[in-house]
């Protein structure tokens, strides 16, 4: 693929050349619910690129199979509500390239 071609690649496109080996416990945690509940804002449902965050019947819920690892949650809360830890090691995702 030239990088043109590279270039023009939708996000989503993107995500489907992610491979997952899900571990069933989750690495992201939201430190207090109650914290959610009052924050106005409710910027992870926005700034995730996998959709991990979604906020339904008063919580915050968390799609941690979906996470790409890419970090941002660990500074994108204004409250730092978010608990982030690498997935243990063989879980998580690899990336293939070219
Ligand atoms: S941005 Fe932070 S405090 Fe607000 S809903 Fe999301 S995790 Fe909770
Ligand atoms: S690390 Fe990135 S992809 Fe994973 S939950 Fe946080 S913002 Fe979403």
């Amino acid at each position: 693929m030239s990088a043109a071609e590279e270039r023009k690649q939708s996000i989503e496109e993107k995500l489907f050349t992610i491979r997952y080996k899900v571990d069933d416990i989750s690495h992201l945690i939201i430190k207090d619910q109650n914290v959610c509940m009052n924050c106005s804002t409710k910027e992870c449902n926005y700034f995730c690129p996998a959709d991990v965050y979604h906020w339904a019947d008063d919580m915050t819920h968390v799609a941690f199979e979906n996470c790409i690892e890419c970090g941002t949650c660990r500074i994108g809360c204004p409250d730092y509500n978010i608990e982030w830890v690498y997935p243990k090691g063989g879980y998580g995702i690899t990336y293939k390239f070219g």
